[in-house]
């Protein structure tokens, strides 16, 4: 099994570039990962860490499920291809590729059965005795492929192979290279700054900027369901369409402005329920997108239309099958800028369209793409944020999706009517509120079910396909966002933090060695948070050296977090004062203070004055505070 675990990796060079930022991936055996981005993103570092040429700063990298931040390169069972093919200019081709195998003393006629399979794979059998300056660009990559074949890898790892090569030798080496994958039957990653070349290779794509991962998906998913507009304007030729706007939700419709245009539209709100509520209210600037194939310029499609919108067209290219017509939103644009209201628009077939023409253009509002026009995070999520419903409140008692239904004591809101903003996971199936299942689609492992209560739709997350049609849900309050009578009551934080350090201790303590018991000291190691001492798990302390390195450890300020039940009220531990009893019916918790923290802990029972806390040190994610580096990560599974 060839598959690849990383977890929080991490990569600040020497000087203090901060390379790699968290990156996490599973990738499964026999995938065909693509690393892509633009130059200086972090591409070749990551992959130059899978290979072991660079040292992990932070995290964790298994290959086949084990741990391989200490091995060398050689002993991970990986073979790299570089950009440069890297080949011995004295050596033909037969030695260059059988070279590595000669190092690893390979008997000769198995070295000569494996060099002439690859020499087959890779259609170079007649040139094995010539020398690499006799070779083509294209045929020298090959040998290097080759020479990574004969290996047998358990991961290929391919940095830029193809850039050397000119453009149609490049489209047919990457066809090449698919199917070499399919032949070999191992996992190959590989990058390159070419979104073309990623979206026709890969199985899976990491898009990476600035050394983060912006998004993993397959090429369909990042096409249709780009996570944010970085990710939106890099895959995908012509660039997708952007423009500034406001949104503004009125009943059942949605009113769209664009910026520097009069161009309004107005849509069922039904098409736009995912977005995020707070872009809802006319003032939050947003960016519009749409992809140039998503507009037309077709009567047809105009006529039948939810919204239009006027272009003035500046000027085409002929593409052969399509052309492409750029026009400006703002009837003043010249279409030429890219000022924010330019418009591209794919058109099939070969209309001729004049300078200064005004037309119609149709606007497919099934893709449109939204995000916040300062983060670029999609505000139109896959997986919705919020589900955005009408409610009130009177007495104890709040009315939302035509139920009344009974408030847990822990929340405390005003009377009257007002929004409430229900998170997919605050939907549990173990109520008595009927819910009929509509849709339910697996996003990347995530199932969303779309559920219609008493005419509304409501999404909700659930474990695993659910086989009735007709449901019982139930809300969990304490995930709830209540805006009632003008006031707000916040969800309860789903994590706590707690500043503190690690610390070493020498203890004294019997050894037996040789039948003979002795005191020897032993090196002890703890978690300090809020100035007390628990002692800290091998694996929590092996990750704390793999980070920071020596006595650097020692001085270093973490910040820790746990979820509220990673802490129990015990006879020692951390003093914290209690401040409320929260009880939101199946779940209660206490809230209490930790010096300026805030902290919450789950507990049956009511308590007051001051308790101490004991962490359950198997939940908790560990912070490096000044580097920004998360060392550990409890994932809180929280369905
Ligand atoms: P990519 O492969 O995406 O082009 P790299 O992984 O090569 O990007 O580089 C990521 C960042 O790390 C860049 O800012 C680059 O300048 C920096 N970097 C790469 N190698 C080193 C090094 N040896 N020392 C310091 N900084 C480096």
């Amino acid at each position: 099994m060839a598959d690849l675990s990383l977890k929080h990796i991490y990569k600040v060079y020497p000087n203090g570039t901060k390379a790699v930022n968290d990156f996490n991936m599973q990738i499964n055996d026999k995938e065909f990962i693509v690393f892509v981005g633009p130059s200086g993103c972090g591409k070749s570092t990551t992959l130059r860490m899978i290979a072991g040429l660079e040292d992990i700063t932070a995290g964790e990298l298994k290959i086949g499920g084990e741990v391989v931040n200490g091995l060398e390169p050689k002993d991970r069972d990986i073979a790299m291809v570089f950009q440069n093919y890297a080949l011995y200019p004295h050596m033909t081709i037969y030695e260059n590729i059988a070279f590595g195998l000669r190092m690893r003393k390979m008997p000769k006629d198995e070295i000569d059965k494996k060099v002439k399979e690859a020499a087959e794979i890779l259609g170079i059998t007649d040139y094995l005795k010539r020398k690499p300056k006799e070779m083509s660009g294209g045929q020298r990559q090959r040998v290097a492929l080759g020479r990574a074949i004969v290996r047998d890898p358990k991961v290929m790892l391919l940095d830029e192979p193809l850039s050397n090569l000119d453009a149609k030798l490049r489209t047919q080496m990457r066809s090449e290279i698919v199917k070499l994958h399919r032949k070999l039957q191992t996992t190959f990653i590989y990058v390159t700054h070419d979104q073309t070349e990623a979206m026709t290779m890969g199985t899976r794509i990491v898009v990476m900027k600035d050394g983060f991962i912006k998004q993993v998906d397959t090429p369909k998913n990042l096409y249709k369901y780009p996570a944010n507009k970085f990710v939106a304007g890099f895959i995908g030729t012509p660039q997708m369409n952007f423009f500034e706007g406001t949104l503004k939700k009125d009943g059942d419709v949605v009113h769209i402005e664009f910026k520097n245009s009069d161009a309004k539209i107005t849509v069922p709100y039904s098409m736009l329920m995912k977005t995020t509520p707070a872009y809802l209210d006319g003032t939050k600037p947003v960016c519009i997108g749409f992809r140039p194939e998503d507009i037309s310029l077709d009567p047809e499609k105009i006529e039948k239309a939810h919204a239009t919108i006027k272009v003035k067209v500046s000027h085409t290219e002929e593409l052969g099958t399509e052309t492409l017509v750029y026009g400006d939103i703002n009837m003043q644009g010249n279409g030429f800028d890219d000022t924010g209201t330019r418009i591209i628009i794919k058109s099939e077939g070969f209309d001729e369209y004049a300078a200064d023409q005004i037309c119609d253009a149709a606007l497919n509002i099934a893709d449109i793409h939204l995000f916040d026009a300062e983060t670029e995070e999609s505000i139109l999520p896959r997986i919705p944020e919020f589900n955005y419903i009408d409610c009130s409140v009177k007495g104890r008692a709040i009315s939302a999706l035509d139920v009344d239904i009974a408030l847990p004591p822990a929340i405390v809101c005003a009377e009257g009517s007002g929004e409430l903003l229900i998170p997919p996971v605050a939907v549990t199936f173990d109520g008595d509120i009927p819910a009929t299942v509509v849709e339910q689609e697996d996003i990347n492992g995530q199932n969303l079910v779309t559920l219609d209560v008493n005419g509304k739709r409501l999404y909700a997350l659930s474990d695993g396909v659910l086989a009735e049609k007709e449901q019982k849900i139930a809300l969990d309050f304490k995930r709830l966002t209540i805006k009632t009578g003008g006031k707000e009551v916040a969800p309860m934080p789903e994590i706590n933090g707690l500043d503190g350090t690690f610390a070493m201790e020498r203890v004294s303590e019997p050894v037996t060695k040789d039948g003979k018991t002795k005191n020897k000291k032993v090196a002890k190691y703890y978690i300090l948070m809020d100035g007390v001492k628990f002692p800290a798990p091998d694996d929590i302390a092996n990750k704390m050296f793999a980070a920071l390195s020596g006595r650097k450890v020692f001085n270093t300020q973490f910040r820790y977090e746990l979820p509220p039940d990673g802490l129990a009220i015990a006879d020692e531990g951390i003093s914290a004062e209690v401040k409320a009893y929260l009880d939101y019916g199946r779940d209660k918790y206490i809230q209490c203070a930790v010096g300026e923290e805030n902290i919450y802990v789950r507990c049956d029972k009511e308590y007051s004055g001051t308790v101490k806390l004991y962490p359950d040190l198997e939940k908790v994610s560990v912070i490096e505070k000044d580097r920004g580096i998360r060392i550990l990560k409890f994932i809180y599974f929280s369905l």
